[in-house]
C-alpha cells in the first residue's frame, strides 16, 4: 500500500500504478478480487486499459471463460463513473466466491479511475491538453475540453449529454475550483489541473456507491481500493499520475469503514507542478 501512496503526484511509466496496486492486493491474499476500470473512449486510452488489463487483471481476477479473464469495464467521453456500475461490479464478481472453504473469506474490489491528457513539447516547453493524433495537435482529453469550453470546441455536438454532465460534475466542487483554474493557472497546465480535479471527483462518487454495494455482502469480509490516475498521452510510451487512493473496509456482519482518501485533493490553490528530467511531480 504505501508504494502505491508513494506514487501519488509523480509522474510514473504506465505499469507502476498497477503493479503497486496488484501487489497490495495480493498481500492480504483475498479469496476473491472483483475489479472495474473506468478510461475515456478515446483511443489514445488503449494502453492505459492495456497495462490494467495484462499487471492486474489477468494476475489476480477470476477466469470468466477458460483461459479469458477481464473486468468490468466503463469506457465514455471524459471517463466518468456512471451511477450503479460499483454495485453491477461487486454483484458479478461476487459470484465467484469459491463455495468449499468456509473461513475467512475476503473479498477484495478495485476501481481504478483514469482521467486523462495530452502533452505536447513546444519550444516554449510542455503543454498539457494536446497530443499529436496522426500527426496534427488534437484535444486530449478533447471531452473534458469541450466540457470546459461550453462544449464550444465541439461546436457540431451542441448537446452532448457527457459534456454537460462533466462541467456540472467540476461545478460541484468547493470554493469555485474550476473557475479558480480557469481564472488562474497557466493555459499549458491548466488541462492537467482540471484532469486531477476530474479523477478525484470521479473517485468520490465511485467510493460512494462502492461503499453501498460492499455493505449489501452482509456475511462477507470485505477490502476496497479505489485508485484514481491521469493518464499522460505522450508521443512515447504514455505515462501515469495518481492523483488519490482510498481505502475502506468491512467486517463480516459489520458495515464499511469510514473511507479514507489520499490525494492531491480538490483545491487546486495547493497544487505546485514541477519538472525534473521532464517527468511532471505535482503536489497538493
Ligand atoms: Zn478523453
Amino acid at each position: 500500500m504505501q508504494e502505491l501512496l508513494d506514487l501519488i503526484g509523480l509522474e510514473s511509466d504506465l505499469r507502476s500504478a498497477t503493479t503497486a496496486l496488484c501487489r497490495a492486493v495480493e498481500r492480504e491474499r483475498p479469496t476473491v478480487v472483483g475489479a472495474l476500470h473506468v478510461t475515456c473512449s478515446d483511443e489514445a486510452e488503449w494502453e492505459t486499459a492495456a497495462v490494467f488489463q495484462r499487471d492486474f487483471v489477468e494476475r489476480l481476477l477470476p477466469s470468466l471463460k477458460l483461459g479469458q479473464k477481464a473486468a468490468f469495464r466503463s469506457v465514455n467521453l471524459g471517463s466518468r463513473y456512471e451511477s450503479g456500475a460499483c454495485r453491477v461490479m461487486v454483484h458479478h464478481f461476487a459470484l465467484a466466491e469459491p463455495k468449499h472453504i468456509e473461513l475467512d473469506l475476503l473479498h477484495t474490489y478495485v476501481v481504478k479511475i483514469n482521467s486523462h491528457v495530452g502533452i505536447l513539447e513546444t519550444a516554449d516547453g510542455p503543454v498539457f491538453g494536446q497530443f499529436l493524433r496522426f500527426g496534427h495537435p488534437s484535444a486530449c482529453c478533447g471531452a473534458l475540453a469541450a466540457a470546459i469550453a461550453g462544449n464550444r470546441s465541439f461546436s457540431s455536438f451542441p448537446d452532448t449529454p457527457a459534456f454537460a454532465d462533466i462541467a456540472e460534475s467540476l461545478a460541484d466542487i468547493p470554493d469555485h475550483a474550476a473557475a479558480y483554474v480557469r481564472q488562474n493557472v497557466a493555459e499549458s497546465l491548466r488541462m492537467l489541473y482540471f484532469a486531477v480535479l476530474h479523477a478525484q471527483r470521479q473517485a468520490l462518487a465511485a467510493t460512494r456507491e462502492l461503499e453501498r454495494a460492499v455493505a449489501e455482502l452482509k456475511d462477507a469480509r470485505v477490502s476496497c481500493y479505489v485508485v484514481a490516475g491521469v493518464a499522460v498521452n505522450r508521443p512515447g510510451p504514455d505515462s501515469e499520475i495518481v492523483v488519490s487512493v482510498t481505502r475502506f473496509d468491512k467486517p463480516p456482519g459489520g458495515l464499511p469503514s469510514q473511507p479514507e482518501m489520499r490525494g492531491l485533493g480538490l483545491d487546486p490553490r495547493r497544487y505546485h507542478a514541477t519538472f525534473d528530467l521532464s517527468r511532471l511531480r505535482i503536489t497538493g
